[in-house]
């Protein structure tokens, strides 16, 4: 077991500390890398034949940046605006009729920059030793998909996603 191991594997600890189940599936999953559910039962992981343990790490670090914010600012109570943009958005997904409206995605993007707020917290408590300019990184791409969610109603792909991780990588890595 190396240190990237050992840091998932204290990830996982520090979810069941707060209730969270969590799974990791060694496939992917075209509708999402992870995912927390709503509910803060559970956090899914699905690490495909691509994924590094370090994208796992940040995966881990994404959602559970979700559940602390579910536990410290909601008191573990259903935000019902965002269930109801998450619900919105799932049917979307399979139905593909009429986007998302425009003020439930800023819901969702809402909530994804709040979570992110607790992902230093998560690193510090868990002791993850993944440079903090690669999580720097992770953090703002994360934010920038949603942003690009928001403004399009559709997630960023292909060479436009690529590209642009490659250019957050560039300015956070030290010189
Ligand atoms: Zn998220």
């Amino acid at each position: 077991m190396g240190v990237r191991d050992d840091e998932i594997q204290r990830l996982i600890h520090y979810a069941k500390s707060m209730g969270v189940k969590v799974y990791i599936y060694s496939r992917s999953n075209p509708a999402g890398a992870a995912e927390w559910t709503l509910d803060g039962t559970t956090i899914s992981v699905f690490a495909g034949p691509t994924n590094s343990k370090s994208d796992t790490i940040l995966d881990l670090i994404h959602e559970l940046g979700h559940h602390v914010w579910f536990v410290h600012e909601k008191d573990r109570q259903q935000d019902l605006k965002f269930e109801q943009a998450i619900t919105r958005e799932n049917l979307y997904q399979v139905e593909t009729d009429v986007p998302t409206p425009k003020h439930l995605r800023k819901k969702i993007w809402n909530v994804e920059i709040a979570g992110t707020k607790y992902w230093d917290i998560i690193v510090k408590d868990t002791n993850i030793k993944i440079p903090t300019w690669k999580i720097e990184a992770a953090k703002e791409f994360d934010m920038w998909m949603y942003e690009m969610y928001y403004e399009n109603g559709h997630f960023p792909k292909g060479k436009f996603k690529k590209n642009r991780r490659k250019e957050i990588l560039a300015k956070h890595r030290p010189s």
